[in-house]
């Protein structure tokens, strides 16, 4: 899984697919369940911590479903779908909304599934409908947007066990130039705040209320701190990068060092932001 996630980290696994269809990714749920595989669920793998242990199950990627289609101001999204594809094919059909996604290495189902956000834009704002497959009772269903449950990197998919299929956002009329102009303008904070010369998945840790997480990392002299190959990033300390080699048990001890320092420091548990194999599993 390390050439697969975006931490680079992560064991083997027996089976790996790439389903191209809705209909090709029930069947490999299905089939899985049928025969007892443990079956894990990854999109684009940028907001996952892999194991380090061999897999012996089948991990099904969404990223051979990518379709996206523009009608008018809605665009339907297929789950595999690049978020940044999302917003290039909003913006080339002159629809603004989605700008502050743009350079969020997510595929829509991991959006939605996270509630992705930045820059005080978040999908769920924008989402109309999902469409999921329910595999415990064996049907597809689409429920609308405020039925999604959206919240703080969370949703509705956060909680239950669903495959989504795809996504409808709902956009507005705008002027290409000016969300063009938009998507460099955060794409280039991107580059100068995170450190995206080295393997992450993004923001370790989520948001506390009343605090900005990275501030309280900082403020502990953590920035820099290691364990094996993983570092809180001396460039931007709420993130926690591979910087070689790291393993998930490194990840994973420096995780328990951030949140017991923070505790000390400010009699607060931090959580992490990040998802791990538990998470992913059907
Ligand atoms: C450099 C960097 C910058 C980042 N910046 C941001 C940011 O600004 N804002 C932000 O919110 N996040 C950010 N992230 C984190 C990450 O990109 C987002 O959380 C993204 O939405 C995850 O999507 P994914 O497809 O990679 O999900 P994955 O990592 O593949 O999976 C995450 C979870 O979603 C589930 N999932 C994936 N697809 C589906 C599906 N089709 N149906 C049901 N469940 C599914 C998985 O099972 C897993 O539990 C960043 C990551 C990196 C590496």
């Amino acid at each position: 899984m390390a050439s697969h996630t975006t931490f680079r980290i992560g064991g083997r696994v027996r089976y790996l697919l790439y389903p191209e269809s809705a209909d090709a990714l029930i069947a490999a749920v299905t089939y899985c369940r049928e025969k007892g595989i443990p079956c894990a669920l990854v999109g684009n793998g940028s907001n996952l911590l892999w194991q380090d242990a061999d897999f012996d199950g089948c991990v099904l990627f969404t990223s051979g479903m990518k379709r996206i289609t523009v009608d008018g101001t809605c665009v339907r999204a297929d789950a595999g779908a690049h978020l940044s594809a999302v917003c290039i094919a909003a913006r080339d059909a002159g629809l603004g909304g989605l700008a502050f996604a743009y350079g969020i290495p997510g595929s829509v189902g991991g959006a939605v599934y996270m509630n992705a956000g930045a820059y005080d834009g978040e999908v769920g704002q924008r989402i109309t409908a999902v469409t999921y497959y329910d595999s415990f009772e064996d049907r597809v269903v689409t429920v609308p947007g405020e039925d999604c449950a959206f919240g703080y990197r969370t949703s509705v998919f956060s909680q239950k066990k669903a495959v989504i299929l795809s996504a409808e956002f709902s956009l507005e009329k705008d002027d290409p130039a000016v969300i063009r102009a938009a998507m460099e303008d955060y794409l280039a904070r991107r580059r100068e705040k995170q450190p995206l010369e080295f393997p992450s998945a993004g923001s370790a840790f989520k948001r506390y209320p009343g605090y900005f997480t990275a501030k309280l990392i900082d403020e502990a002299g953590l920035k820099g701190y290691s364990v094996g190959g993983a570092q809180v990033s001396d460039k931007h300390a709420g993130f926690i990068v591979n910087r070689g080699g790291a393993t998930a048990a490194d990840v994973n001890t420096l995780i328990a060092y951030v949140k017991e320092k923070i505790f000390a420091q400010n009699g607060i548990w931090i959580e992490p932001e990040i998802r791990t194999v538990g998470d992913c599993l059907l």
